[in-house]
């Protein structure tokens, strides 16, 4: 689609003109596509304003109805399809492949399974109590939408990450505020568009583009806080919302290990550590960012994975099958892994493909970049790179690995590989991630039946799964006493000598007998 027409699109999906607004670069050409409105607080109030105003209208449209309109955002992103996939690529510089099997897939994926989904997760529940003061009456947990809810996005991914988690927010029965990154905020405004068009009520879902302020003001408006990002603005959200005293759930960095164990498949497990190092050009939270393989397969797997990463083509997309790697989408992302690179090659460090900087007409490029020779004393190992850099490290045994593997302050994914999935699956429980795969990587993502969050410093929360949505609704306890109960409860006013000695006699009789207690071990 030519420039100017995809600009008119966006312009008519709430982008603008304005000399005070953010433009957006296309990083595989370095054009500029569009450009959007910074708001600032009081416009993000306003938004705030409109979304609680229509709300209480959408919970009351039922699941039923809910469901119909996720359920049309589907059938509405495969009509507009190529549409999506132009703008993805136009503001991330992504290749085909990435924005098809990473963005479009998850999407498309998630409108139906939170349209199937969310009225079994969120289904009242009826509770049988063991104690006796509730006998008798009935017990129900319901989950009741939070209200206003506010999602803020990073831009690896603008329609998985930043758009993916107002799906479950929004079929819980909530208003949704989406900030994407003021760098990515195309796709968002789209959706929008998308929504709108799938008989969702205005102002139900809106987007707030902006820069890290918006953010902030964002926070101070919504009921409850989803954000995916860096750890370091992960703290600053935390903080903002225990201000609050608002809920908040943070998908943070990640530096994913991968384990290659002796008796591992090499081949499979190289053409693994090369598709999910450099997949959408590294810029996943869970990429493979460090590998440790046992001494007596390494040279067999660094040849493979060597041969491989040689053959990637990387550049501007031109459609579908044109390059393997695309541009790196946040300009300050160029240098953190130029630093990360040259810091490990000053202490010791070997390039054995790649390791650097690719300019492409006016594009922002890295090469597929795979470094040996490194330890813990690197950035390379330790820090979170998000570039398509894959350093490789000997080591002598399973123990070795599972030690450096763990010696990190993020835990959000892993993977090891072996023949012998029962040993795989031991050594997968102790690896310290919120996600483990055995003979994979990154494919737990895919199903949002598994909940999906991280560890240590990658984070607090879940997405998908049952907790997904549960986190956008809070629970409400109800009990309800049948009409022909008592006139007066057992233990309630006036004290009486017997009835306490009794009750006394009784919680003894409940709890005092040592019911499935063993000798404690010496
Ligand atoms: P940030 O964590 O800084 O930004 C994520 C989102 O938060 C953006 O929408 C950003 O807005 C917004 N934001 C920034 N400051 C605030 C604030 N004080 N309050 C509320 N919202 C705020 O990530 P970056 O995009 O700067 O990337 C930095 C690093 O994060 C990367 O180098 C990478 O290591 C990691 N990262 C991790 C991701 C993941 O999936 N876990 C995804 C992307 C990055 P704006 O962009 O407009 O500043």
């Amino acid at each position: 689609m030519a420039t100017t027409e995809q600009h008119a699109l966006h312009i008519q999906n709430g982008a603008s003109h304005g000399a005070a607004d953010i433009p957006v670069e296309n990083p595989a050409t370095g054009q500029i596509v569009a450009s959007v409105p910074d708001l600032d607080a009081a416009a993000v109030a306003e938004l705030a304003r409109k979304g609680r105003e229509v709300q209480p209208r959408w919970e009351a449209f039922g699941f039923e109805a809910r469901t119909q309109v996720l359920r049309r955002a589907q059938k509405w992103l495969m009509d507009n399809n190529q549409r999506v996939i132009d703008t993805i690529m136009s503001e991330t510089g992504k290749t085909y492949e990435d924005a098809v099997f990473a963005e479009i897939g998850y999407a498309a994926n998630a409108f139906g399974f939170w349209a199937d989904n969310a009225p079994k997760y969120l289904a009242d529940e009826k509770v049988r109590s063991s104690q006796l003061l509730v006998k008798g009456k009935k017990l129900i947990v319901r989950y009741r939408p939070l209200g206003l809810i506010g999602v803020i996005g990073p831009w690896n991914y603008p329609l998985t990450n930043s758009f993916g988690d107002c799906i479950p927010a929004l079929a819980a029965g909530n208003s949704v505020i989406l900030k994407p990154s003021e760098v990515t905020p195309l796709t968002s405004l789209l959706m929008a568009e998308g929504l709108r068009e799938s008989g969702l009520p205005e102002g139900v879902f809106q987007v707030a583009t902006g820069r890290g302020e918006t953010g902030a003001a964002l926070i101070e408006q919504v009921d409850m806080i989803m954000f995916t990002g860096s750890t370091r603005t992960g703290r600053k959200v935390a903080e903002a919302a225990a201000r609050r005293l608002i809920p908040c759930s943070l998908e943070l960095g990640g530096k994913d290990p991968m384990v290659v164990l002796a008796d591992a498949d090499v081949e499979r497990a190289a053409n693994t550590a090369v598709y999910y190092s450099m997949q959408n050009a590294g810029q996943t939270c869970i990429s493979i960012e460090r590998v440790y393989v046992e001494a007596p397969i390494y040279d067999d797997f660094v040849g493979k994975v060597t041969e491989k990463m040689k053959a990637l083509r990387v550049g501007a997309p031109h459609g579908p099958g044109s390059v393997e790697v695309g541009a790196i989408t946040f300009p300050p992302q160029l240098e953190t892994i130029e630093a990360h690179v040259k810091d490990a090659v000053d202490k010791g460090a070997r390039t054995l493909v790649g390791g650097h900087v690719k300019r492409d007409g006016g594009g922002r490029f890295y090469e597929p970049t795979l470094l040996v020779d490194v330890d813990h004393t690197m950035k390379i190992m330790t820090e979170e790179t998000f570039g398509p850099t894959l350093p490789v490290m000997k080591v002598a045994d399973a123990e070795e690995a599972l030690r450096l593997a763990n010696d990190s302050p993020y835990g959000l994914g892993a993977s090891v590989f072996t023949r012998n999935t029962a040993r795989g699956e031991d050594f997968a429980r102790r690896m310290q991630s919120g996600a483990a795969n055995v003979n994979d990587a990154m494919v737990n993502y895919t199903a949002l039946e598994l909940p999906m969050g991280g560890s240590k410093e990658s984070g607090i929360g879940q997405r998908h799964g049952a907790g997904g949505i549960r986190k956008f609704c809070e629970p409400q306890s109800i009990v309800i006493t049948p009409r022909l109960a008592l006139k007066r409860e057992v233990h309630t006013f006036p004290y009486k000598p017997r009835t306490t000695k009794l009750l006394s006699r009784f919680f003894k009789f409940m709890y005092g007998r040592g019911k499935g207690i063993d000798e404690p071990k010496s």
